[in-house]
């Protein structure tokens, strides 16, 4: 059976005022947040993003529903968790500390901010969930006491994932520290020797410290690394390489199943909202300048986040008339979506409804 997924066309550039008025309106219309009932405390995820010259999904948006969400009596909250790299987002204080300073605070979204993996990333519950790689996922422990989520994302191209929107944004956005670790676990880059300048950028953005220069190359330690992919992303020689045939599989496996173990939680009382604007090559956690792959596309809203992600996918590559992988990064990247289907977590068949 076709999953629906409501679709708001936006003209590229379009002010984020009148396509969020529209949001409210297909909201209202279709009634898409009956499953939020009186005194149900929900949990609204995003991404506060990097820096205020990146894309994010602007906090008009939260402010609209989290307004829809009290309206039907429900207790919304905003919520995100720590990132496996030090930087600005490593830890509940810094995290929101963040977010108020990315214009998240309570005066402009009506929410408060109550990160869902505690103080320091590592308060967890493990779901038990029906997967190939998994029999139970680390999920961040505040979830499991909430009767509702719906999941705001910011669809961007990815380096590992392929790209990244609803899947992405609950398998690795609401996993919590050893979850993160565990989807990571492969995905190790090397340096190419014989490629390198020694420039040093790569040290200059790793997170973890994990690099150093030597005489004739950068050189990155295992130990160290998390996978998060900001040397790739940022040397200009191709020195950077990652073993794609054994990560980009594992990778998005884990994430798709850590997804699944997140909507269990939450049966019948979620919502899923991708936002594709200002869509860039790399996800919303790289540090580096802003590039727009493709021309503003809309907003896509749907209770099933695989087709939703599969819509959303083939609406961007349909409007920008080129591959995901032309896009951003040349990997396989449909991969989610097939993997999320196979374990009938949701479907890629879809039905498009514009708004
Ligand atoms: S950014 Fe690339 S070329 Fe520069 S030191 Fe790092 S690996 Fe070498
Ligand atoms: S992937 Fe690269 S930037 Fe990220 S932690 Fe590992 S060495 Fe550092």
């Amino acid at each position: 059976m076709s999953e629906k997924v409501y679709y708001i066309e936006a003209a590229d550039n379009e002010q984020d005022e009148l396509l969020c008025e529209k949001l409210k309106k297909l909201i209202e219309a279709e009634n898409l947040l009956e499953g939020i009932a009186e005194r149900d405390i929900t949990a609204v995820k995003t991404h506060f993003g990097e820096s205020k010259k990146l894309g994010y999904v602007r906090p008009l948006y939260l402010k609209m529903l989290g307004d829809a969400i009290k309206s039907r009596g429900g207790v919304p909250f905003l919520t995100e968790t720590s990132t496996l790299y030090k930087g600005n987002r490593s830890d509940a204080i810094s995290h929101i500390a963040h977010a108020h300073s990315q214009g998240f605070g309570y005066d402009a979204t009506g929410m408060p901010i109550i990160m869902s993996d505690g103080l320091f990333g590592d308060e967890e519950c493990v779901v038990p969930i029906r997967g190939k790689a998994y029999s139970s996922v680390q999920v961040a422990s505040l979830l499991a006491k909430c009767n509702a989520l719906v999941v705001v994302s910011h669809f961007t191209g990815h380096l590992a994932a392929g790209f990244g929107a609803s899947l992405k944004n609950l398998g690795m956005g609401c996993a919590s520290r050893k979850g993160k670790m565990a989807q990571h676990s492969t995905a190790k880059p090397k340096i190419v020797k014989k490629k390198c300048t020694v420039c040093g950028t790569c040290v200059k953005w790793c997170p973890q410290e994990a690099i150093t220069l030597q005489d004739d190359s950068a050189l990155i330690e295992a130990g160290k690394c998390i996978g998060c992919g900001e040397c790739l992303a940022m040397c200009r020689f191709d020195a950077v390489k990652y073993n794609w045939g054994a990560t980009y599989e594992d990778l998005q496996k884990k994430v798709v199943e850590h997804a699944m173990g997140v909507c269990s939680l939450f049966p019948g009382k979620s919502l899923f909202i991708n936002v594709l604007t200002r869509i860039s090559k790399d996800c919303d956690c790289m540090g580096h300048a802003f590039e727009k792959v493709a021309p503003d596309i809309g907003i896509l809203v749907a209770r099933d986040p695989v087709a939703l992600d599969a819509a959303s996918l083939e609406l961007v590559e349909k409007t920008a008339g080129k591959t995901l992988a032309q896009l951003a990064y040349d990997i396989p990247y449909r991969f989610q979506i097939d993997y999320a289907e196979e374990l009938q977590f949701g479907s890629r068949d879809y039905e498009l409804i514009r708004f």
